[in-house]
């Protein structure tokens, strides 16, 4: 089995179309009267929700306005999975927040309300959620604990596009959503990003805390805080108005592929399937599974050698490491000159030599992770299941 499809070609002509529009105007800037941007925001409320949307340079900057609007105290502590890209930490750590790593669930890879707990404190203001692989986090008990304790709640969709928790979408569920349009995400505009809202507050101060704090909507150039340049072009969103047509075809096929290898593999000895909340949907960014080497009978890595020789893409592992053990958090090498100021403002230190979060590092530990594509569906499930039979003799029907 190696006719596995590849991923089919996500530029076409409508892409085209707007970018000639687009060029047509007089101007790419991203604030104009029926924009490109403005329009794909439209385009992402439909699609996903939210009340409001700010559009950004990346999946980055749009956690970092996140985290800007929600105007957080410096030197306090936001709670952020141990497992995530490097880009969930910039934002908290330019705006002199604390991170403090939450271990995962080690089966759908997520925090929950009980990893988020057991690291809370009274300097607590924030936690982000990062829907991993397109798998939402179990949302229901977190959004209570913020509750609670009045923990703002930022969701990281990056890799969550066609991810639902019950009837929503994620990243309407939280006080923010952020999302990626980088290349390697469902949805690409080459570099890109936006944040969703359902709160006017915050979108009040979202909107201006990405255009060097200019209000635009009220025309206003009173610099009330520090803000910065993540301004869209209007060839970038362009591009994202076309790609929100591909919205199901980005999503549909691999939700398809990922439930039913799930369903296949269910009972196989050794083999963990990613597990996804009872109500919720994932749309398998990657499908990661975790292999138990001594029930299974062979290696992690000869698993993956085989799969590979079988033309299925895939990976063993997923990150090199946990957040807390790259060097820039284990030195905190975050600024130059051996200072972090944000320990400074808490008046506190924070060593994450000593941060473990053990079942992230076992999850790490015994992944397989398949490179999933939009051009993949049941069929491709079956065929995965087959290859794997084929090397490992207890998933054999
Ligand atoms: C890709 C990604 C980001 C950052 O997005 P960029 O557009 O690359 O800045 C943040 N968080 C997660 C989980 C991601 O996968």
């Amino acid at each position: 089995m190696s006719d596995f499809p590849q991923q089919p070609h996500r530029f076409s002509g409508r892409e085209r179309e707007h970018l000639d529009a687009a060029l047509s105007r007089k101007s790419l800037f991203y604030w104009q009267e029926g924009s490109a941007t403005s329009r794909m925001l439209e385009r992402a409320r439909q699609v996903i929700g939210g009340r409001y949307a700010v559009a950004t340079s990346s999946g980055t900057a749009a956690l970092h306005v996140a985290v800007g609007a929600a105007a957080l105290e410096p030197g306090r502590e936001i709670i952020i999975p141990c497992i995530t890209d490097m880009g969930s930490l910039i934002g908290p750590l330019y705006q002199n927040l604390v991170p403090v790593f939450a271990d995962v669930d080690p089966h759908t890879y997520n925090i929950t309300a009980e990893t988020i707990e057991a690291v809370r404190t009274d300097r607590t203001v924030a936690v982000m959620v990062v829907h991993l692989l397109g798998t939402p986090a179990e949302m229901g008990p977190i959004i209570e604990l913020c509750r609670k304790h009045k923990l703002v709640l930022i969701e990281d969709c990056a890799q969550s596009y066609g991810c639902y928790y019950g009837q929503q979408h994620v990243g309407t569920l939280g006080d923010f959503g952020c999302f990626s349009l980088n290349d390697f995400k469902h949805l690409s505009t080459g570099e890109g990003g936006f944040v969703l809202m359902n709160d006017q507050r915050y979108y009040d101060e979202a909107r201006p805390f990405a255009d060097k704090y200019y209000d635009r909507l009220h025309r206003e150039r009173r610099l009330l805080r520090l803000g910065l340049n993540y301004r869209i072009t209007e060839l970038q969103s362009a591009v994202g108005l076309a790609q929100f047509d591909r919205f199901e075809q980005a999503t549909a096929g691999r939700r398809a592929f990922g439930e039913a290898l799930t369903a296949r593999l269910q009972d196989v000895p050794g083999l963990h399937p990613p597990a996804v909340p009872a109500t919720g949907r994932s749309s398998y960014w990657f499908y990661m599974l975790r292999v138990d080497e001594q029930t299974l009978g062979i290696p992690r890595d000869a698993l993956v050698e085989h799969l590979t020789a079988r033309g299925i893409t895939c990976s063993a592992g997923y990150i090199p490491r946990p957040l807390y053990h790259e060097h820039v958090f284990a030195h905190k090498s975050f600024f130059p000159g051996g200072v972090w100021p944000a320990e400074l403002i808490a008046g506190r230190t924070y060593d994450y030599r000593q941060v473990r979060c053990p079942v992230a590092e076992q999850v790490l530990a015994t992944a397989v992770k398949l490179h999933v594509n939009d051009a993949w569906g049941e069929a491709e499930a079956d065929a995965c299941a087959e290859a794997i039979a084929q090397c490992v003799p207890a998933a054999r029907r």
